[in-house]
């Protein structure tokens, strides 16, 4: 079935009784209760098992978990509690000391930052690559070569890197490949039909949709992988409550229809933006002048709901213009219902320093963009009144 299907109907544990509740219960409870001490004994065994304690599993968490795991075509999957939950928990439970990652150099701030500490503090060493040359990950991998870890849409560049050459040669190399997805979300990509063992989400964004719930979840091609990695996660406690994964159940169904919106509205402000005097620059992969376009058309299915570009001034127009719109909101998150700005060499990636911002390709004056589902020809307006002050 489409994904515009699948997303409506929920995974849940079926509900015994004649009537039985559309949406899925929230089990807000801690731990579960047994009428026999081997039963619960059994129930230790393994991630699919019965409930026992919610850090271990929960019903309305593991409803999350299996919808996700399907819209993303994988066989498991674990929710966290956030995006960075996920991210570490899966980069701690598949790296020891000594081994080497590679990375794509563009990457989400926080990310950066796990894998600096990992760099840093537990002799794990990184490597970066631009994304969209095989040849170039060819040449650094080592027998000691763990992880390659990508970003289906690099933020705030735009930039897609070449998924399924890049995922063939890690499979050829025994590498294990982790994919951020948060900016395309499983309606413009899944990357396990390009061959990726991890898929990984910030639900904050898209999938929750709404800026209501912090959330994140690890997808697995492989329920072999999932099982290896899941006795790490329940140490680290990083686990996705049941509320939160409630609210993030809560905005799937109309997934598939904001992301169509979102990229609607990104492909009309990203045109119009292009052409205004005062922009130096637009970011936004569906763009034909985007350095990685061939790749985006391969790849995605939409330009997806970020769109960032350079203002001609610099540094002090982008932070003036983030000050100055109205309509849009200036707060440090991306896709949501509403349209927010920010600016990223200040903030999201301040971990970056500069010469890493300009590697990255991350000007001092890009302003960030994640397109709503509001009315385009009223963003727009309001973009104009923004760029149209002295
Ligand atoms: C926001 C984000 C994260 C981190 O997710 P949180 O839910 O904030 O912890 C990771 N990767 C990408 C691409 C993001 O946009």
């Amino acid at each position: 079935m489409d994904i515009q299907t699948r997303a409506v109907h929920v995974l849940g544990d079926p509900v015994p009784g004649d009537s039985r509740p559309l949406s899925v219960p929230i089990v807000q409870s801690s731990a579960f209760a047994f009428e026999s001490a081997d039963a619960l004994a059994d129930a230790m065994a393994g991630p699919d098992g019965p409930y026992v304690y919610s850090r271990r599993g929960n019903p309305t968490v593991r409803a999350l978990e299996r919808t996700l795991a399907d819209l993303e075509g994988g066989a498991a999957a674990i929710a966290f509690a956030s995006g960075m939950g996920a991210i570490s928990g899966v980069l701690l439970a598949l790296l020891r000391p000594g081994d080497h990652v590679v990375a794509q150099r563009c990457l989400y701030g926080g990310t950066y930052a796990v894998l600096s500490d990992l760099a840093g503090r537990y002799g794990v060493e990184v490597e970066y690559v631009r994304g969209d040359d095989v040849a170039e990950f060819e040449r650094l991998v080592r027998p000691t070569t763990r992880v390659l870890h990508l970003e289906t849409i690099a933020n705030p560049t735009g930039r897609v890197p070449d998924l399924p050459g890049l995922l063939a040669a890690a499979r050829r190399h025994g590498v294990v490949s982790v994919v951020d997805n948060s900016l395309a979300s499983p309606v413009l990509c899944r990357p396990v039909e390009h061959g990726a063992d991890v898929v990984v989400h910030s639900t904050t964004k898209y999938l929750a949709g709404h800026s209501d719930v912090l959330g994140g979840v690890a997808v697995f091609a492989d329920g072999e992988l999932r099982d290896r990695v899941w006795p790490r996660t329940v140490e680290l406690g990083a686990c996705a409550d049941p509320f939160a994964a409630w609210l993030t159940l809560r905005g799937l169904p109309s997934l598939p229809l904001r992301m169509r919106q979102h990229c609607a509205g990104a492909r009309l402000l990203a045109g119009r933006l292009a052409e205004h005097e005062r922009v130096a620059a637009v970011h936004w992969p569906w763009l034909p002048a985007h350095p990685t376009y061939d790749l985006a058309r391969k790849v995605l299915s939409g330009g997806g709901g970020m769109v960032s570009f350079e203002l001609a001034g610099g540094r002090a127009a982008g932070r003036a213009f983030i000050e100055r719109v109205r309509l849009a909101r200036l707060a440090l998150s991306l896709g949501g219902v509403e349209t927010l700005v920010a600016h990223p060499a200040s903030t999201s990636h301040r971990e970056l320093g500069e010469e890493a911002l300009a590697a990255a390709g991350i000007g001092a004056g890009t302003v960030r963009m994640s397109v709503g589902i509001e009315h385009p020809d009223d963003l727009w307006r309001d973009i104009e009144q923004a760029l149209g002050h002295p």
